[in-house]
């Protein structure tokens, strides 16, 4: 019997915990498909030396890697405070935009609060450990009662549930972390705390402006992204449910249900969806995850995400290999029991002509219970195509682009090969069987379906299924 391929991704945020060249092979050894820097932390030159050992692994391996930066986006965070301060409970306390503040009180950059805050608000403070209510605003500074207790130090997070905030999505540092993301060659740029579909829409015309090919994912975290939902995928390359800082915004209680609307409308659109945070929490320092949580990523991959992401057990815990072999192991398990997404598209719909052959191929492989769907694919959206209906067979994507290997690197069940360009499409058919053997995916004489362009490297011109033996 072949092996089972994961079809779902992994990704991991790399850390001190992981950042050695050593510690990037061994991520990409037990199953990374993704690598994520995570722009709220860390330097350019730390950022920059960890996308070269990236790199250098990646090509070690002989797998594409999809870099991703993740940009910090607006985020309130407590400034410079010279001591930790504790907070005790029912004890009152003021808050104040950095221009506003007094001697003790918590200053919070940007400096909105003053301007944004009503009395009954509430302000949660580090993922929401600590929680303040508004009593009065005067001035720019808003004194509150503190209604649960803890230490707060300098540079945690703020959030603010519920009140909108005047302050740019794209801010001066995330201007700066674009720059410097871009100029390292990154696939993906994530963008946080996504508000509308124009916060997508100007990250990407910044992008386009560099003329680079990186891909938009739109982390959803804020209660306007569920509300514009619908646009934001329509305007991102992927989404991320970004699930610590939507407990925060949104309330803990509503996460898992929210994570499946995500999932479910990006599916629908045919947009990977990355389901991110406190996955494997625990082994932050323990080798083994708890009973539930090995239930939230089966679940999650039930519910059809793209990919599962690893934060702080791979970027600061004691077993970062170890999260990722457990992930690679619950996703084999569970992967088997996923239903195929069968869809009969209707002209009433206006299908593409692409969504139209993708259904057809995946019902042609399950009929004839081929070995695999094989895709030639100049941009990777045929690809994207074919693995939103999650056919039970594996789609090997095949591409002479890079930048288009390491974007499918997040595509759920696809695994992306390498070939030499050719304009000639028998050559492109003779290429993909023999670039598809040497996967290891598929064997001689086992049967495949070919679905591809007759127009080769136009993209979008997808208009041939051919059943073959490889
Ligand atoms: C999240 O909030 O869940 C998330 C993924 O974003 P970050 O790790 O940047 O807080």
């Amino acid at each position: 019997m072949t092996q089972h391929v994961r079809r779902t991704k992994i990704v991991a945020t790399i850390g001190p915990a992981s950042s050695s060249p050593e510690g990037i092979a061994a991520l990409i050894a037990a199953g990374m498909d993704g690598a994520r820097l995570n722009m709220s932390h860390g330097t350019h030159d730390d950022h920059r030396t960890v996308a070269r050992r990236v790199r250098e692994a990646e090509t070690a391996s002989g797998r594409p890697i999809a870099l991703i930066a993740d940009l910090q986006g607006p985020k309130l965070r407590v400034g410079d405070l010279a001591a930790p301060i504790m907070l005790a409970r029912n004890s009152s306390v003021v808050i104040a935009g950095e221009d506003a503040a007094q001697a003790d009180d918590i200053p919070v950059s940007p400096a909105v609060l003053g301007t944004v805050l009503r009395v009954g608000n509430d302000v949660l403070i580090d993922d929401g450990h600590i929680k303040l209510r508004v009593d009065a605003v005067e001035r720019g500074r808003a004194r509150c009662t503190v209604m649960v207790a803890g230490l707060v130090s300098s540079h945690k997070g703020v959030n603010l549930p519920g009140v909108p905030l005047p302050i740019p999505s794209i801010t001066r540092k995330d201007l700066d972390d674009l720059e410097f993301a871009l100029e390292l060659g990154v696939d993906f740029v994530a963008l946080s705390f996504v508000r509308s579909a124009s916060d997508v829409r100007a990250l990407r015309t910044l992008i386009e402006a560099r003329d680079s090919t990186a891909r938009v994912i739109a982390k959803i975290e804020k209660a306007e992204a569920i509300a514009a939902l619908d646009e934001i995928l329509a305007e991102s390359d992927a989404v991320m449910v970004a699930r610590g800082d939507l407990g925060v915004e949104i309330g803990t209680a509503d996460v898992p249900l929210l994570q499946k609307k995500i999932i479910i409308r990006a599916l629908e659109r045919g947009r990977p969806v990355i389901t991110a945070t406190q996955m494997l929490e625990s082994m932050i320092h323990q080798t083994e995850p708890t009973r539930a949580e090995a239930s939230d990523v089966a679940n999650a991959i039930l519910d059809g995400t793209s990919a599962i992401m690893l934060s702080g057990e791979t970027a600061v815990g004691e077993y970062p290999v170890e999260a990722i072999e457990v992930m690679n192991r619950i996703a084999c398990a569970v992967e088997p029991s996923l239903n195929y997404r069968h869809e009969i598209p209707h002209a009433a719909d206006a299908p593409t002509i692409g969504q139209a052959m993708s259904n057809a191929a995946c019902d042609i492989a399950e009929a004839l219970e081929a070995t695999a769907i094989l895709v030639p694919t100049f941009t990777g959206r045929t690809a994207s195509g074919v693995a939103r209906l999650r056919p039970r067979r594996p789609i090997i994507a095949i591409t002479h682009q890079a930048h288009s290997l390491r974007h499918m690197a997040l595509e759920w069940g696809v695994t992306p090969v390498e070939i030499a360009e050719t304009d000639d499409v028998e050559d492109l058919w003779d290429r993909a069987l023999a670039a598809a053997r040497a996967s290891g995916i598929i064997n001689a004489g086992d049967r495949v379906v070919i679905t591809a362009g007759t127009a080769v490297n136009i993209p979008g011109s997808t208009n041939v299924i051919k059943v073959d033996i490889a």
